[in-house]
C-alpha cells in the first residue's frame, strides 16, 4: 500500500508511521482515514482461495495486493507481494511459489527492493516491458 497518513509517507519497503508491530498493529484504528486505510483491502483479508492464516501480514511480514494492469492486449489481473517491515521468509518465498504455479496465477514479488516476476509467457513480457 502506498500513500499519505496524516502527512507521514509510507510506500513499500517503508511501513506506516501509526503501525506498531506485534499485536497492537495500527496505533489509530479507530480515526485511520478513508484513503488509503479503509479503501484498502488486502489479499489475506479477503479470504481468497489458498491463502493461509499463517499469511496474515502482521504474522507473516509482507502484504499482498490485487492488482491490475493495462496493456495493448487488454487489461491483467496479477498479485503483488511486498515485505512489510522485514525480508521475505524463506517459508513464505516457498509457499508464494507453489501458490503461483498451482493456481497459474501471475504474481510480482519484492525482495529487498528488487522485483521478481511469476506467470505466463505474456504476464513475464508484459512486466519485461513495463520495466524498461
Ligand atoms: S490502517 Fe493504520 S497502520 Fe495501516 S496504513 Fe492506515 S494508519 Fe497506517
Amino acid at each position: 500500500m502506498e500513500g499519505d497518513v496524516h502527512n507521514h509517507r509510507m510506500y513499500p519497503g517503508v511501513n506506516c508511521f501509526f503501525l506498531e508491530k506485534g499485536e497492537r498493529g495500527c496505533t489509530i484504528y479507530d480515526s485511520r482515514p478513508l484513503d488509503p486505510c479503509r479503501n484498502y483491502r488486502c489479499v489475506w483479508l479477503d479470504e481468497v482461495d489458498g491463502i493461509p492464516a499463517w499469511l496474515k501480514p502482521n504474522l507473516s511480514d509482507v502484504i499482498i495486493t490485487r492488482k491490475l494492469h493495462g496493456g495493448a492486449s487488454g487489461i491483467v489481473s496479477y498479485y503483488e507481494v511486498v515485505e512489510a517491515g522485514k525480508k521475505m521468509d524463506v517459508s513464505v518465498l516457498n509457499w508464494l511459489v507453489h501458490w503461483a504455479l498451482d493456481k497459474k496465477l501471475n504474481v510480482v514479488y519484492t525482495i529487498d527492493g528488487r522485483s521478481h516476476v511469476l506467470g505466463d509467457h505474456d504476464f513475464l513480457d508484459l512486466m519485461k516491458i513495463k520495466s524498461v
